[in-house]
């Protein structure tokens, strides 16, 4: 009998340890996937593109928060009205000078274009986490994030949650088939068939 109570209460060793979960976990992430995609949908609502990024540093707590402003007025404290007001830029602009960018995590709602994912290099940002691929759009159609000579001691976690992944999906799926050329909607489809159906 005291082994069943002892297998109800086991509980994962970094919980009762006081210890940061391993980032191995994919449930470590949804917090912060959760909160890029509630900014995608900011922008969506105020008429730019649906992508959003949150820098979490080691402790977990959120450092800077962004969203892509491509289609809102540029003002003295954000970027915008620029083809380069993506939610990975906004961030980097509001958390300005990064300390100990090794200990940083970038989250986003959709794997970062070549701009974005060279400045996180530029400014050796140690993790990398996207909800949502972007076949087209994204850098690793361009370059494998593995290759990129600046990225090396950049951890990429692409699409750690299924759920996330198609919801991230399906919230872009009607700007990627606007913004992006014939090629590119044709990847969308062949990558997320059932988001991007009837869009
Ligand atoms: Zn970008």
């Amino acid at each position: 009998m005291m082994n069943v109570a002892l297998d109800v209460l086991r509980v994962a060793d970094w919980q009762t340890e006081g210890m940061t979960p391993p980032v191995s976990d994919p449930s470590v992430h949804e917090a912060f996937l959760r909160e890029t995609l509630a900014l995608a949908r900011k922008s969506l609502d105020v008429g730019s593109s649906p992508i959003g990024a949150v820098l979490v540093d080691k402790n977990g707590e959120v450092i800077a928060r962004g969203r892509n402003r491509v289609g809102e007025p540029q003002t003295a404290r954000r970027v915008g009205d620029a083809s380069v007001a993506h939610a990975e830029m906004d961030v980097f602009f509001q958390v300005g000078k990064l300390e100990n960018p090794q200990d940083l995590t970038l989250y986003t709602s959709l794997e970062p274009c070549l701009m974005c994912g060279g400045a996180s290099a530029l400014l050796e940002v140690g993790r990398i986490v996207w909800a949502t691929a972007d076949p087209w759009g994204g850098a690793g159609r361009l370059l494998a994030w593995s290759d990129h000579p600046a990225m090396q001691e950049t951890e990429i976690v692409p699409c750690p949650l299924p759920d996330l992944e198609t919801e991230g999906a399906s919230l872009f799926a009607p700007e990627a088939k606007r913004a992006f050329p014939d090629e590119g909607w044709a990847l969308w489809r062949e990558k997320y068939p059932t988001e991007t159906e009837g869009v």
